[in-house]
């Protein structure tokens, strides 16, 4: 193998291209990115970013030089605009590229909303890249009232970080709560009541009609005809895995960029790492959005790129700052059925553990460190601790399993 071409120097592209070369590689690897900065980590830009509390070189990946001495070969402002998976060759605005392996890292693109919704007014805002975040950052100073569209994790994130800046902040929520999609009732409830507590109004089971203004936005008028004044909107409504390249060069979809086990997509020699990428997990294919899973992911398949032969296992985990509080997740909660609660003893401290038929399958705990530790590890292991005394907060964690 020769030439290794990563299509999307974000997260996952980054990873893949160092893990290969940590893995003796001794070949070329290209890195194209659409993007003009180099790769950079996500999750300060809704967050210490946003605030103006991390300057912009600490959000990248790697130092200036990280990728000459890798001899990586990093092309910024670059896109791929087709695939040929017959002839394994990447089409670039710069020219074709011949490889021996593809790895598709084209990450996700936020959910836009259509043209009739924002009637094409300035001060909308999507939070995905740094250019979103620069553009908010620029507008803040002349905004009062922000209207953040989306109760998930990035709405929630930025109706944390307008209001700490002294912007009035109102959260539209179409599903009856936020964090539905994500969370239990319970792990809402706190989520909630913390943001009331900072004086975030958060509306929910009522979604945005329109916006109006005078070339930019001057209000949000939502579906039960209230109307809300807004110069800053801010659209965080889920995001759609970027699967434009390999749909166009005819690769199998299945909600995101299909892979089997070990990362390679329908077509041989092309492989998907990231947010991008399907993968078998239980049985059922799973797509991820997060950084952990971008590292380790990438990782993998970089060693399956490499002759390997390792299946890859998801072990999800994840996080999210909002306020004084630091919410960390681990597992996955899908068909849960029971949920138990377990106080802490810090302010806002408490941990949510997910059951599916009496096992153990997820953790959501808020300013409770320890817990999520102990969480992530009876998971990982297939532990299931005694739910009865999970709940009582005197209970020692280390005797619970
Ligand atoms: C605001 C925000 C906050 C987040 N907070 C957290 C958090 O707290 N914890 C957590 O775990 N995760 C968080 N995430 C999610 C996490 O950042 C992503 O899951 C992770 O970045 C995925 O990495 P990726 O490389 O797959 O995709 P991306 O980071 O999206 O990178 C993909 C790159 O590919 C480029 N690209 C796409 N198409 C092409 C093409 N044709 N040619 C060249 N380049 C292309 C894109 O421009 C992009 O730069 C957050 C995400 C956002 C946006």
């Amino acid at each position: 193998m020769q030439r290794v071409v990563i299509i999307g120097a974000g997260q996952a592209g980054c990873s893949a291209a160092f893990a290969l070369r940590k893995r003796g590689f001794d070949g070329e690897i290209i890195l194209l990115g659409e993007e003009t900065d180099p790769p950079y980590q996500r999750p300060p830009l809704s967050k210490a970013y946003l605030l103006g509390d991390m300057e912009r070189a600490r959000l990248y990946l790697k130092p200036p030089g990280a990728y000459t001495d890798a001899g990586i070969d990093l092309r910024t402002g670059c896109d791929a605009i087709a695939i040929d998976a017959q002839q394994m060759r990447v089409d670039t605005a710069q020219g074709p590229l011949t490889a021996d392996a593809i790895i598709l890292a084209t990450g996700s693109k936020p959910i836009r909303l259509p043209e009739a919704v924002t009637g094409g007014l300035a001060g909308i805002h999507y939070v995905r890249d740094l250019a979103d975040i620069d553009a908010i950052r620029t507008a803040i100073p002349d905004c009062k009232n922000a209207v953040i569209i989306g109760g998930g994790y990035i709405g929630l994130e930025a109706a944390a970080v307008t209001t700490k800046i002294g912007l009035n902040a109102t959260v539209v929520e179409m599903a009856p709560r936020i964090l539905q999609r994500v969370a239990s009732r319970e792990t809402s409830d706190a989520m909630r009541a913390l943001h009331a507590h900072h004086g975030v109004t958060i509306l929910e089971n009522v979604g945005l009609a329109l916006f109006l203004g005078d070339g930019s936005v001057k209000s949000a008028v939502l579906a039960d005809g209230t109307e809300l004044p807004c110069d800053l909107a801010i659209v965080g409504v889920g995001i759609r895995p970027d699967i434009a390249l390999a749909q166009a060069a005819g690769l199998r979809i299945e909600n995101g960029i299909w892979t089997d086990a070990r990362g390679q997509t329908s077509a041989p020699g092309i492989w998907a790492v990231g947010d991008c990428a399907s993968f078998p997990h239980t049985g059922a294919p799973l797509r991820l959005e997060s950084v952990p899973h971008a590292i380790d992911h990438a990782e993998t398949v970089a060693a399956n790129v490499l002759g390997a032969r390792t299946d890859y296992t998801a072990r999800p985990w994840f996080w999210s700052d909002q306020f004084d509080v630091k919410l960390q997740i681990a597992g996955l909660n899908t068909g849960y059925d029971q949920v138990v609660t377990r106080p802490g003893g810090k302010p806002w401290s408490r941990s949510h553990w997910y059951f599916a038929a009496g096992r153990l399958v997820a953790v959501d705990a808020l300013n409770a460190p320890r817990d999520y530790m102990s969480g992530k590890r009876w998971i990982e292991a297939g532990q299931t601790p005694d739910r009865k005394r999970l709940a009582d907060p005197a209970a020692d964690l280390k005797t619970l399993v």
